[in-house]
């Protein structure tokens, strides 16, 4: 017997959702629960990675089994596909094993053509209801299938509305809606050069094909890597008796969270659409009713729906998203699935199952993505500013925070402005999945269409990004880039505006925004984590502010203090860069005592904000094409400074220029050629411990870092110089504090000899941003230029400066831990590259045996998900 590609929703499960997809499995699931779901069969993931193995083709044993499956699904449903005196219509819908909103495409009404829409009309004795649903198809069919733009129909269709003086599609009479349908069949034969396609076989196997295309659209290669969806699983395809929400006032068709998907609150939400079918009530064309609505327009119906409701999320332990539809007084389940919610819903819903008894507190961490916390984590507005601001309209509260920028009104302006470096808010009619992309370079989300399940609020949500939805009062022209809402106001391409999306309202005017606030729920899963996770979380912090902000948000520690950062404002600058041009080292030391103070005030500030919890200082690693002057008025000024003229500095700055700078003069090697560096930093982080010693009694033990070590003796002379200054510090001070010395493991070199390192080192730090450059030999300030094609191409899935390339770079990482062991059995181990704040490379982290991670401030709380995820993940 061949390999199994096809299987009814009566032969599968929930835990096929590999195989299934995850719409698939859950149909599957519904079926064998005993609810009322249309027969139907799923084409396997299988299936579609074998498409594209055979060169875009569905094999003739694939074509067999779809053929077998539907005979069934035509037996059960007692009609016959084609059968013009009592068609068989089916939906062909994807379903990939992770859901991607708006990724793929669903086609409905399949069978329909020039004779069974004639048979549908005699079958159910209503013309209108036959050719609205033809209409659909030919749309549908020709928009998905064979990428005719949709527009084109949009308009034949606002154009026959509006000669019939007709402002809803329900107001259409059959007679008008032949009209649609003959105008849309010529459009397609202009557009394709041939007549739509009558037979339905073909329909369908080219329907399933444009599904298993569309996995590979650019669209969906965009948000796989967003959101770590490997390319080789692949999408099932869904194929399922039509019921219909369209046949009259008593079908309708609506989609349902078991509980509030912005706020967890526990209760039924949603929305539905009498007379409609598909994507209607999502797309927006008509004003939505509330799912309590169905309470008093049929109750039965409803009391159905509730019970379905319990039952499901009963079953899946989870919130569940979804969809069902009407057919005259008839209720049917067409999905279900763990519902997509706000961080602060997934807290609640979270917080909530534990205390309804549902799930323990392990399962409920692992519910919650760490990336959406994020969103709990971005600020709001200044209350102060808030209060004196007037709104200029009022939408949909579509995904919560606050977000000011600049208005674009298309997602191309928006993601060019965001390259610029604006802060971009997007402005639409309506989002649909072209502008993921420009959604993803967006502060905010303005659309002036849609409900709470509108596209745009459902993928800003996914994405944690600020949305209003649904401003009716906004009359936008993306074609004169100018918004004008019902005040009177109105601005054009590049005004501010900001957006709250917890209440809905619109600002005229950039607003302020203030810090994120963490309590409640927040706190209540921070300590779950807490209490499960054995790797420690640090953070990356280069000034006592952001020292504040981490410790706020639970950081055990700093992890990586950037000295050199400490010299990027614009008061400080001109000392550094002094230091860096002097030609002898008296100079220098000149330069060097500027800086001291600055180092041990900043130090101290430091050690005060994390209160005696490890600090792990760096010394200065400049990559010098970030702090040498370029500017003319630069050199000038710093020329006057130094007592020199202008063409002898410029010279200076010349000569020390480098080709390479990220392979340059930087790191240790500084400390090497000019020592008094060194001996500054030490003094500065010696003193500065001794100092918040004597005034706070916090117990500090500095961690001092030597950065770029690629061989043994690096450090060791550094060492040497760092352990002397030190000595003497202690000696004049008279006092004796303990210090850490250990070196940042980020060239390839010192991970391969990790074992020599280890002699001089009490700690090591991976730095993997640097690791990764090296390794791959991709400089981290051009790959970005580059590294898109790679993602097209799809050499790579995801940036390897983003997500720890766990095979090469990993490997290293790997190999120095052990080596770094072996002559050092309890040397600490870390990681500061900005892999310490994503969750899968922590998850890595974890289970080669680092000590702690440490990453920015804002990702404390996520890594310490993350990190209670990856002690749950190893215990299964
Ligand atoms: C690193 O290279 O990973 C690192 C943390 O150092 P920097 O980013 O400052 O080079
Ligand atoms: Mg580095």
């Amino acid at each position: 017997m061949s390999h199994k590609y096809v299987y009814l929703f009566s032969e599968g499960n929930a835990d096929m959702r590999a195989l299934l997809g995850g719409k698939g499995a859950n149909l599957a699931e519904m079926t064998n629960l005993g609810l009322p779901v249309p027969f139907g069969f799923t084409v396997s993931t299988e299936a579609c990675t074998r498409y594209y193995q055979d060169k875009q083709t569905i094999a003739p044993e694939i074509v067999e089994q779809i053929e077998a499956a539907l005979a069934i699904t035509e037996k059960s449903a007692g009609k016959k596909f084609g059968d013009p005196a009592n068609p068989f219509l089916v939906s062909v819908r994807s379903g990939a094993r992770a859901s991607m909103p708006g990724m793929m495409d669903t086609i409905l009404n399949l069978g329909l053509n020039d004779e069974t829409v004639v048979g549908l009309t005699k079958l159910t004795n209503n013309e209108r209801f036959a050719f609205d649903s033809y209409r659909r198809f030919i749309q549908m069919f020709s928009d998905v299938v064979m990428e005719v733009e949709k527009a084109k129909f949009d308009e034949i269709f606002e154009d026959v509305k509006h000669s019939n003086n007709c402002k809803l599609d329900t107001e259409l009479n059959a007679e008008q809606l032949k009209d649609v349908v003959s105008r849309y069949k010529a459009l397609y034969r202009k557009e394709k050069g041939s007549e739509f396609p009558q037979d339905p076989r073909v329909q369908m196997m080219e329907a399933i094909k444009a599904v298993f295309r569309s996995w590979d659209n650019p669209r969906a290669i965009v948000y796989r890597r967003k959101n770590d969806i490997p390319s080789d699983w692949g999408t099932a395809v869904n194929v399922q008796s039509m019921v219909f929400g369209n046949m009259g006032n008593d079908c309708g068709t609506g989609v349902a969270f078991t509980r509030n998907p912005s706020t967890g609150e526990k209760k039924l939400y949603g929305e539905f659409l009498m007379n409609a079918q598909g994507e209607d009530v999502v797309a927006g064309i008509r004003t939505p009713s509330t799912i309590d609505e169905l309470k008093s327009t049929q109750p039965e119906v409803y009391r159905q729906f509730a019970a379905t409701a319990e039952k499901l999320e009963q079953h899946y332990r989870d919130m569940q998203d979804m969809e069902f539809t009407i057919e005259r007084g008839r209720l049917f389940m067409l999905q279900t699935r763990n519902g997509k919610r706000t961080a602060a819903a997934a807290l609640q819903i979270a917080v909530d199952l534990v205390s309804e008894g549902m799930i323990s507190k392990e399962e409920a961490l692992m519910k919650i993505d760490p990336r959406s916390l994020d969103a709990l984590l971005h600020p709001t507005f200044e209350p102060k500013a808030l209060k004196s601001a007037k709104a200029v309209a009022c939408g949909l509260p579509a995904s919560p925070g606050a977000a000011c920028g600049r208005a674009y009104f298309t997602a191309q302006d928006a993601i060019e402005a965001a390259g610029r470096g604006e802060k971009v808010i997007l402005v639409r009619l309506e989002t649909s999945p072209e502008d993921i992309e420009g959604m993803y370079s967006s502060e905010g989300i303005l659309t002036a269409r849609g409900g709470m399940t509108s596209h745009a609020a459902v993928v800003a949500r996914g994405m944690g990004t600020c949305c209003v939805a649904g401003c009716s009062e906004a009359a936008i022209s993306e074609r004169d880039k100018t918004l004008k809402f019902a005040c009177g106001k109105s601005y054009k391409e590049g005004d501010w505006l900001s957006l709250d999306g917890s209440t809905g309202n619109v600002y005229g005017e950039a607003l302020p925004t203030a810090e994120a606030q963490v309590s409640g729920n927040f706190a209540t899963i921070m300590q779950w984590a807490d209490e499960v996770r054995t790797l420690h979380v640090r953070t990356n912090a280069d000034t006592p502010h952001d020292a504040e902000v981490a410790a706020k948000f639970g950081a055990e520690g700093i992890g990586l203090c950037r000295t050199e950062h400490m010299f990027f404002d614009e008061s400080r600058i001109p000392a550094m860069r002094e230091m860096i041009v002097s030609k002898d080292e008296a100079s220098r030391r000149r330069a060097l005592g500027k800086l001291l103070p600055m180092q041990r005030g900043d130090f101290k500030g430091i050690y005060k904000a994390m209160g005696g919890r490890p600090v792990t200082i760096r010394f200065l690693d400049p990559p010098l094409h970030e702090f040498l002057p370029t500017e003319e008025a630069d050199i000038r000024a710093l020329a006057q400074e130094m007592g020199l003229t202008y063409e002898d500095l410029l010279h200076t700055v010349e000569n020390l220029h480098e080709f390479n700078p990220m392979l340059g003069h930087r790191g240790c090697r500084l400390a090497v050629t000019y020592p008094e560096i060194a001996e500054m930093q030490t003094r500065a982080v010696i003193e500065a411990a001794i100092e918040t010693r004597q005034e706070t009694g916090f117990e500090v033990v500095p961690e001092i870092m030597i950065p770029l070590v690629g061989e043994a003796k690096e450090l060791e002379f550094v060492k040497n110089v760092v352990d002397e200054t030190a000595k003497t510090v202690m000696q004049e001070r008279g006092v004796e504090i303990p210090y850490l010395v250990g070196t940042m493991i980020e060239v390839p070199r010192a991970a391969l000899t990790a074992d020599k390192i280890a002699e001089h080192a009490q700690f090591f730090s991976f730095g993997t941003n640097d690791l990764s450059q090296m390794t791959f030999g991709f400089s981290r300030d051009d790959a970005g230029k580059f590294l898109d094609e790679y993602y097209k191409k799809k050499i790579f899935e995801s940036d390897p400066f983003a997500r720890l390339d766990q095979e090469g770079v990993g490997k290293l990482v790997k190999m120095a831990v052990e080596l770094g062991k072996s002559v050092r059995p309890n040397i600490k181990l870390g990681i500061c590259g900005e892999h310490g704040g994503d969750p899968s490379s922590i998850e890595f982290c974890h289970n080669v045996g680092l000590n702690y991670v440490s990453c920015s401030p804002f990702r404390v709380p996520i890594a310490r998900l993350a990190a209670a995820q990856a002690k749950i993940a190893e215990k299964k």
